[in-house]
């Protein structure tokens, strides 16, 4: 009975496509990060790529800084291996400078100065992509407006972000703790990405519903880490466990959704659902993250 029931069972549950839509996108390219001893960018890079490949992964967005591979000329081969896997290259500014400390002249400048690398590595740029660093979109109104404005004339859009577990905190901690060889730490770190990762499903899915009464396509926002390379496989996992399935950030940010804008100066900036809550000063859910147990992690 029980043997002719279970196919029966797998057949209707995959049949039911799963609810949830998540685009994935890297920040920092070529360099994020400690690095333990004897791993390279390149071996970072190859083993994100590598698993984009496995999994069968849509098209995921780099986000590059052209300033790393000035002063770091040996992580710059990092880039030609995204654009030959054909992941697409997007900008990230060109020296990660914090929209807080310039004016809006001079981070539409960072932009723009970025853009010779990105147009090095693929000509016919066609649709254009800014992610903010730190994601801080301006701490007051005129300068976000003026910055919105200047990006939208030069035909750029906002890579939004809604799904967020600050993924690269764990990255120097592991650096350190695989030199020491310190397996219990290891593990701790292990278990401690994947949790809060599943806990910000839980959170950023909760602010979803809060502002739109539904899920949104999601975007994800993680770092070219050493640890994120490592871990990739089994966030993967975490998220099908969830119910993800992946989609790329284009089709994401097609939803509706993404038009809603804060509109608010905001120093601290965060996550697209963050700011949108911030601006209609709701209530923050519960969240925890262990900053202090990662920074002080095999000192
Ligand atoms: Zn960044």
């Amino acid at each position: 009975m029980f043997r002719r029931l279970l196919p029966m069972l797998t057949l209707v549950c995959a049949s039911i496509a799963p609810a949830q839509k998540l685009a994935i996108t890297f920040d920092d390219l070529p360099s994020h990060g400690k690095l333990p001893p004897g791993v390279t960018r390149v071996d970072v890079a190859k083993s994100i790529l590598d698993t984009l490949k496995r999994e069968h992964m849509p098209p995921t967005f780099g986000f590059v800084n052209g300033f790393r591979g000035e002063n770091e000329p040996a992580s710059m081969p990092v880039l030609q291996l995204w654009h030959d896997a054909g992941q697409p290259l997007a900008n990230h500014t060109w020296a990660h400078k914090d929209i807080n400390d310039l004016s809006a002249e001079e981070f539409l400048a960072a932009v723009d100065q970025n853009e010779a690398t990105l147009k090095s590595f693929d000509r016919n740029r066609e649709r254009m992509w800014l992610r903010y660093p730190y994601l801080h979109e301006g701490d007051t109104v005129e300068k976000r407006r003026a910055v919105r404005a200047g990006l939208f004339a030069r035909g750029y859009r906002i890579a939004e972000v809604t799904m967020d577990f600050e993924d690269y905190l764990w990255n120097d901690p592991y650096a350190r703790c695989f030199a020491k060889h310190d397996e219990a730490a290891l593990q701790y770190l292990h278990d401690s990405y994947l949790s809060t990762a599943e806990q910000y499903i839980r959170v950023d899915r909760e602010m979803s519903h809060r502002l739109f009464q539904r899920d949104v396509p999601y975007v994800l926002l993680m770092h070219i880490g050493a640890f994120d390379a490592k871990m990739l496989p089994e966030l993967i996992a975490l998220y099908r466990r969830n119910g993800f399935r992946f989609i790329s950030m284009p089709d994401a940010l097609k939803d509706p959704a993404y038009k809603a804008d804060p509109d608010a100066g905001d120093a601290g900036g965060g996550t697209l659902t963050e700011l949108l809550e911030q601006a209609k000063q709701l209530k923050p859910l519960p969240n925890h993250k262990p900053y202090k147990k990662l920074a002080e992690l095999c000192r």
